[in-house]
């Protein structure tokens, strides 16, 4: 029993926890969860939890379906909105094989391998994500089939009274109250539509506040009679809802994103990794941007980027340096605006991580940065210019994804498997479908 462990044992019987809950994610993002005893925790720190791991998602096949989960004591938290009276808590896992071993299937791993590699070349990765997500009235849609917001504001209006005022207050003193820095909270252009910008933190760290954000988005939500959506694209007419991601480097206590009087202060290392993140973007957009509505809200305008480019002061821009003020080297970092709200936090982020890394292993060149609108651009000019578009639906991200061997590497043999047969099973499900555009369409003129 290490001292963290010991930390957790005592707290859980001071504080006088009567639940524990273990939290794991399968392949797709989705949380999943087994309250424990306290009496039991001892023995899931020491020989983890058993579960039937063919029935998660993407974690092991039927007839190897023995897994465990050990719980991360560093995760431990006590989760407030389920009251004083009989205390809940939670820990992440890590996911085993019965021999003891990190099950390669298990996403969280996937990322720390990605975060050791980046250690190895003498890196810690810091991420600091956007998270945007809309308020709707309730998970069903209105009259007219489309969802119902719970107000018709817009970008950093303030609606005095409003339902997502309180709910954004609730939030964030819920989330400071399990440990995660919030940055920035206010209402986003789409009616409904929120943001919550979190501290930055490393990488892992940033992954599990994403999980705990979400189920803490949903519990408040549910608590103030609204209903919260991570969904890319519920509107046709609004914007989407990203996820755009910060990411630095720091060797040591420096941030190796910054150099001084280099062009926008960036190093080189900056640089190739920038490059890596634009030359493997479209292998790696099936899991940053995993749904078939996700490439909606690629395409569908909204300040989503739907080209290869990056900018300094330009929104359309799939890679975005941010400015920062003179003497704060220390924030330089790269926004990736790609990535959406619904995605995997640990699988994007190390295809993230990884294709930056190997634009530094290889020394990639950065192209020309975009300062015009991409999207208004001719198709001729966008070509003339080298920004190739992204995969245009989830159909178009599989197959491109299908061959990449650097994602095959990040992700592992299993996951990037498991991955593409869950993908591809969501695109053939939906290519079945007659939807209700092709009905107004077409079945009174045809
Ligand atoms: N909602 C936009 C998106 O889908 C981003 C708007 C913004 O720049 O914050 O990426
Ligand atoms: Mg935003
Ligand atoms: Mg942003």
């Amino acid at each position: 029993m290490n001292r963290q462990q010991e930390f957790v044992l005592r707290t859980i019987e001071e504080r006088d926890v009567r639940f524990v809950r273990l939290w794991f994610t399968d392949v797709v993002g989705s949380m999943k969860s087994v309250a424990l005893a306290p009496a039991e925790v001892e023995g899931a720190f020491e020989e983890g939890l058993g579960f039937d791991g063919s029935s998660i998602e993407g974690l092991a096949r039927i007839f190897e379906s023995d897994m465990l989960a050990q719980p991360d004591p560093s995760t431990f938290q006590i989760l407030p909105w389920r009251g004083d009276a009989e205390q809940t808590s939670r820990m992440f896992c890590d996911i085993l094989t019965p021999d003891g071993q990190p099950s390669a299937a298990d996403p969280r791993n996937v990322l720390k391998r990605q975060l050791a590699k980046a250690a190895d070349m003498g890196f810690t990765c810091y991420t600091h994500p956007e998270i945007e997500f809309y308020l709707l009235k309730s998970d069903q849609p209105g009259p007219d089939g489309e969802p119902v917001p719970v107000d018709r504001a817009g970008y950093f209006d303030h609606v005095p009274g409003g339902v997502a005022q309180d709910f954004r207050r609730t939030a964030v003193s819920m989330l400071e109250a399990v440990g995660i820095s919030v940055e920035f909270s206010h209402h986003e252009a789409g009616p409904g539509q929120n943001e919550i910008d979190l501290r930055y933190a490393d990488a892992l760290q940033t992954a599990d506040n994403i999980m705990t954000f979400r189920t803490v988005v949903k519990e408040v939500a549910l608590m103030t009679d609204c209903y919260a959506t991570f969904m890319p694209k519920p509107f046709s007419d609004h914007p989407g809802s990203g996820m755009h991601t910060h990411f630095s480097l720091f060797e040591g206590d420096s941030n190796a994103f910054f150099e001084a009087g280099a062009e926008f202060q960036l190093s080189t290392t900056a640089r190739q990794f920038m490059a890596g993140i634009l030359r493997h973007a479209p292998e790696f957009t099936a899991v940053t941007n995993q749904f078939v509505n996700s490439y909606k809200r690629l395409w569908g305008g909204g300040e989503a980027p739907s080209y290869l480019s990056w900018g300094h002061n330009n929104r359309s821009a799939l890679l975005r340096v941010p400015l920062y003020k003179p003497g704060k080297g220390q924030s330089a970092r790269i926004e990736y605006r790609g990535i959406d709200s619904a995605a995997n936090p640990y699988l994007s982020y190390a295809v993230l991580l990884g294709a930056g890394l190997k634009g530094i292993e290889e020394g990639y060149d950065l192209p020309p940065g975009a300062e015009d609108d991409i999207e208004s651009l001719s198709a001729a000019e966008r070509r003339a210019m080298g920004h190739s578009p992204l995969p245009s639906s989830l159909h178009d991200a599989i197959r491109v994804m299908e061959e990449s061997e650097l994602v095959a590497g990040i992700l592992g043999e299993q996951v990037f498997e498991n991955f593409l047969r869950n993908k591809q099973a969501d695109w053939n499900e939906y290519r079945q479908q007659v939807t209700a555009f092709e009905l107004k369409k077409n079945l009174s003129i045809l």
